[in-house]
This record gives C-alpha cells, sequence and structure tokens, in this order.
C-alpha cells in the first residue's frame, strides 16, 4: 500500500501480515493530529479492545513537525519533535491494541489547502481497504482549522467510495470545542464509563504535549465527566463518561448534500432551543 508522503507509515502492533492487519478492520478513525485520536476516539477504541471480533484501525493525517514544546522538549527541533511524536503515537496503538496505525505525514499546509487531494487519496486508499463498518473524524464545528480540514477529506474520501463500500456510520468527535452546544436531540453519546485506567495511559503517553504544558490528559477526562453529569438535568448520572458526536452519516450517504448547510442545521437547532426556552419563560422578542 502507497501513501503520497515518503515518510508515511503502516505499523502494525501485533505484527501480523498487512493484509490480516487491515482485513480485520471494523472501526477507523481519521485524526489530524497525535494524539487526537486518543481524545476523540476512546469509545470505539475501548469497544474494541480485547475484541477477537471487532477491531480499531487509527489513522493520523499530519506530520506533527510543528508541535508546541516546553520543558523537557523546549529545545527539539522540527525534527526532534517528529520522531517523539511518531513514537508517542505508536506507544498508544499498542497500549490500546489497534489493529493498525496508518501515519499520512502531511504537512499541515495539506489539509488547510480545500483543493489539495494527497489526503484525501491517502484516506481513500486505506477506506477501501480496510472497509470499515464506522467511520470517525472530527466534527465539522470545531475551532482548529486543521482538524476541520481532515474532517472534510475524510468525507471526500469517503464520498469517493463505491456506495455499498461506504462505511454505514460516520461520525464528527469533539477535540476543540465540545459538542455539548448541540441540541439534546442531535447529540450522539458515546458512553465511556469503563476502564478509566486504559482511557488514562491511553492520554498519558503523549508526554511531549503534556509535559509540554497542556493536561490533555486531565482535560479529557474531565470533559467526558463533565458530559456524563450534566446532560440530563434531571435523574441520576448512569454514566459516569461520555464523548459526544455529531452524525455525518448523511454527508456520506449522499453525496450532493451540502457540507456547509448541513452543519448549519445543527446551529439552527441549537438557535432554536435557546429561543424557545426565552418564549417558554415569557420573553417576547
Ligand atoms: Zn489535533
Amino acid at each position: 500500500m502507497k501513501f503520497h508522503q515518503p515518510d508515511s507509515e503502516l505499523f502494525i502492533p501485533d505484527g501480523i501480515t498487512l493484509p490480516a492487519a487491515l482485513g480485520r478492520t471494523t472501526h477507523l478513525a481519521v485524526a489530524a493530529h497525535q494524539d487526537d485520536l486518543e481524545i476523540m476516539a476512546a469509545s470505539p477504541i475501548l469497544e474494541c479492545f480485547q475484541s477477537r471480533e471487532k477491531w480499531f484501525v487509527g489513522a493520523v493525517v499530519t506530520d506533527g513537525r510543528g508541535s508546541p514544546r516546553a520543558g523537557l522538549y523546549e529545545k527539539y527541533t522540527d525534527e526532534e519533535m517528529w520522531t517523539v511524536r511518531r513514537k508517542e503515537q505508536k506507544k498508544a496503538a499498542v497500549v490500546g491494541e489497534y489493529a493498525a496505525l496508518a501515519l499520512f505525514d502531511h504537512p499541515s499546509s495539506h489539509i488547510k489547502d480545500g483543493s489539495d487531494q494527497k489526503a484525501v487519496e491517502d484516506i481513500a486508499a486505506l477506506l477501501r481497504v480496510c472497509k470499515p463498518q464506522i467511520l470517525y473524524t472530527h466534527n465539522l464545528a470545531d475551532k482548529h482549522d486543521t482538524h476541520v480540514g481532515v474532517a472534510l477529506k475524510t468525507i471526500a474520501a469517503a464520498r469517493a467510495l463505491p456506495a455499498a463500500g461506504r462505511p454505514q456510520k460516520v461520525f464528527g468527535c469533539e477535540v476543540w470545542r465540545d459538542l455539548d452546544w448541540m441540541a439534546d436531540n442531535d447529540k450522539v453519546g458515546f458512553d465511556v464509563s469503563a476502564q478509566e485506567n486504559l482511557q488514562a495511559a491511553l492520554l498519558g503517553v503523549y508526554d511531549s504535549q503534556i509535559t509540554g504544558g497542556k493536561r490533555y490528559d486531565l482535560a479529557s477526562m474531565g470533559r467526558r465527566r463533565a458530559h456524563a453529569t450534566y446532560f440530563a438535568s434531571h435523574g441520576v448520572d448512569t454514566a459516569t463518561g461520555i464523548i459526544f458526536a455529531m452524525d455525518l452519516t448523511p454527508l456520506v450517504a449522499d453525496p450532493q448534500r451540502d457540507i456547509a448547510e448541513y452543519i448549519h442545521g445543527y446551529i439552527h437547532r441549537f438557535a432554536q432551543d435557546v429561543a424557545e426556552r426565552f418564549t417558554r419563560l415569557g420573553l417576547n422578542s
């Protein structure tokens, strides 16, 4: 299997042959950076962990060269950071028992260029071989350009597949800007109450980012806990961890569907929810 970037790589944690490793895929997530998979796709990682029938494949689109650095890593060059981040992502793939990990190694500039097809082709090539039932990527209202760029390229890649070969479900997950704002009926909630130890381990391998000054490990676990408690204002907590997602399936099932209009529908329903409450409370606008 050949991807565009010369240093792209397919890493198989358990060392079996490539066709066997990819052929067992059931869940596949495409993320922008090293550590995004573990923040946004904890649900499929946990679901596939120690399973014989379900296997998780992770794909990281960018190279990690421009990562922020501090502390132990302060004096690292871009090349050294590239090595460290790639090593950390592979550690997570081992800890999480991924079926495979694809490192596409694109510079962010490829992703921010809407006309650049290289990442789309790489993602499509992986999808064609892995044939996941469920596909995860970033959500379309994330506030990081590279994240939304990866989501758009992932949607384009899934749309390029023949209709029968497309994933049955596609979800946009939360990293930068969570999805608590969505109307409750629109929210897809993944219960990640189980194995907090494993979730913490997956987040904890990213020492260069955490020591580098961002407690993504604590913040991500805290967000999962907060979602579980604040999701429903009545009743007791039945889950202790929830990750929210946006259903992107209609955009892949119908390649003609307008993407901007689709996300605007979510924003419109949020605005409606706020407005209807005011009306109920007697505030006339
Ligand atoms: Zn990211």
